[in-house]
């Protein structure tokens, strides 16, 4: 069976035809680093690891590029920057920031189970290749010089006469609804209304890299810039996949496209748009404000993380995602249960039921109902498709030792109290053994006698 993926652009499921089976290129945006990464973040994280997965799967682990950045200039890079290290210089400031988010970062997906991108540049390091496209942009009339700034101009890309895409074209409007809608307080600087930053000035102690188009002050890139200048570096001028969340589409990714493919004379940048649906919490949106605003820091200490994206997968990667403790609490059952039977067997091969809903544009739900029907006709089935999907990274016995920790239960403790009511029940003292097992209820413990013993497990 092919492999079938909605496409934002052409607004249809479409086989997915690489350009080079041999090398499949995928770019994902990635986070800027200035803070915790929150929940809704870890979406995509999850939802393109286990695209990265398949694609692997269908076509070879050597086969496949994966390429998320890392945005480490920004202004809210510089501003938490200037308020955690007052002291410092501001560059300095700046690395520490963005070090530590970084490290941060991938504490994190790793904890989730996702599979380092096989390359994850840093915009930092991509400024050459940011002036070597404006430069373009600029000769090819697509781009000007005001005020120290270089502007991009949709109206100039859509007035060529070309083969080159449409401004709005991704994101599904009109230039000329754009403009009617636009901000009027618009920077003099601008011409267009819709004209959007390439490069900007840096005000004194900001970081600043020479400037391209002559402008003589030094300045730094706008965000947009840098996905181009990294994808174009590490995937070429036209790749694969590109992905993100969807509130991505407008304006960064219609940027994106309009920067690669004036620069490059090109129809596409990437062929498939892909973009995961947003994440809110009990069914309100996620916000600072709001006191709701998770970080998966935070959940961690809470949940194991492949409970945290067994969760994640329950829902179409499409579909906005209601994130719920009782959502949770089922996730982290339903794991429990797979490490008891799974973990521990020979993995077979993934199963046809498992990988079928996935080749249908990742549709994780249904591979998801997969599961449960193999747990009970076929456990190494079982086990070797949950591997593909990214879970089992640990043995059983991790699995429950992890639990117990996390639980504050001592595994010693309750061997002692079990020891004891067993004890009790020989000499008939039910009284006892009934004090005993609700000793370790208090704890959080759980226990089953039969005929081979008392058996126990940490209850969430
Ligand atoms: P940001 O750091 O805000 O640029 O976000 C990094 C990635 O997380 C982007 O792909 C966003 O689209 C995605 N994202 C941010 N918030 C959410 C959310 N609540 N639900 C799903 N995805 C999100
Ligand atoms: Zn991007």
């Amino acid at each position: 069976m092919e492999l079938r993926l909605y496409d934002t652009l052409s607004r249809e499921k479409r086989t997915f035809v690489p350009l080079d089976p041999n090398n499949v290129r995928m770019y994902v945006c990635g986070p800027t680093v200035y803070d915790f990464a929150h929940i809704g973040n870890a979406r995509p994280v999850i939802v393109f690891d286990v695209l990265f997965r398949l694609l692997r799967h269908l076509y070879g682990e050597a086969h496949v590029k994966y390429v998320r950045n890392i945005t480490d200039v920004d202004d809210k890079i510089n501003d938490r920057a200037a308020r955690d290290f007052p002291g410092l210089p501001l560059n300095e400031a700046i690395r520490k920031v963005t070090e530590e988010t970084g490290r941060q970062f991938h504490a994190d997906v790793d904890a989730l189970g996702a599979l380092r991108p096989s390359v994850e540049p840093r915009a930092t390091e991509h400024i050459a290749e940011m002036r070597e496209i404006i430069e373009r942009l600029v000769k090819g009339g697509f781009a000007y010089v005001a005020e120290d700034h270089v502007l991009f101009s949709p109206q100039a890309m859509n007035a060529a006469n070309s083969s080159l895409p449409r401004y709005g074209a991704l994101s599904n409007r009109s230039l000329d609804e754009m403009v009617a809608g636009a901000r009027v307080d618009i920077a003099p600087y601008k011409k267009g209304n819709t004209d959007f930053v390439l490069w900007k000035p840096s005000k004194p102690g900001e970081p600043s890299w020479p400037s391209p188009a002559g402008i003589t002050a030094e300045g730094r890139p706008g965000w947009h810039i840098e996905c181009s200048a990294m994808a174009w570096k590490h995937l070429g001028e036209h790749f694969d996949i590109h992905g993100g969340g969807i509130d991505l589409v407008f304006p960064h990714h219609e940027n994106e496209v309009a920067q690669s493919c004036c620069a490059f004379h090109r129809e596409r940048m990437a062929n498939y748009w892909m973009h995961n649906g947003f994440l809110q919490v009990e069914s309100e949106k996620m916000s600072k404000s709001l006191g709701n605003f998770i970080t998966i820091h935070e959940l961690l200490k809470d949940w194991p993380g492949e409970v945290l994206r067994l969760n994640m997968l329950k829902t179409h990667y499409r579909s906005p995602i209601d994130w719920t403790m009782k959502s949770l609490e089922e996730s982290a059952k339903t794991l429990d249960d797979w490490y008891r039977v799974a973990a521990d067997v020979e993995p077979g091969k993934p199963a046809a039921s498992v990988v079928e809903p996935l080749l249908d544009d990742l549709n994780t739900s249904l591979a998801i109902a997969a599961l449960h029907s193999l747990r009970g006709s076929d456990v190494h089935a079982l086990a070797g498709s949950l591997r593909l999907l990214g879970f089992l990274s640990e043995s059983a016995a991790q699995w429950e030792g992890r639990k117990q920790q996390a639980s504050g239960v001592d595994a010693n403790e309750v061997e002692r109290l079990i020891a004891e009511r067993t004890a009790a029940r020989s000499r008939k003292d039910f009284g006892e053994s009934d004090r005993i097992r609700d000793v370790l209820v208090a704890m959080g413990v759980a226990i089953k006698d039969s005929k081979e013993g008392t058996t126990w497990e940490v209850v969430r």
